[in-house]
């Protein structure tokens, strides 16, 4: 990637490149998973839909929260 993305909201759940805004070293964050405002309606809708989804939905709702792996700080959120 050409430019860190800023700090504050990530835009993917992936790990991703960039300088930690607080340690100023190149990192990858780690990418560490909470529930969000849709986990829980997620989890009933999966209920009705059937358990083989069940998996699918909760990670693909919850929040992505990104870490740096150096210093722990939280440099970004990527929010569902
Ligand atoms: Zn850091």
């Amino acid at each position: 990637m050409a430019a860190p993305p800023p700090s504050g909201l990530l835009y993917t759940d992936k790990p991703t490149p960039m300088q930690c805004p607080h340690c100023q070293q190149p990192i990858t964050t780690v990418v560490t998973y909470e529930n969000g405002s849709k986990t829980w309606i997620a989890a009933i809708l999966c209920c009705f839909v059937g358990c083989c989804c069940i998996p699918f939905c909760i990670n693909a709702l919850k929040n992505a929260v990104h870490t740096c792996p150096k210093c722990g700080v939280v440099v970004g959120v990527c929010s569902k």
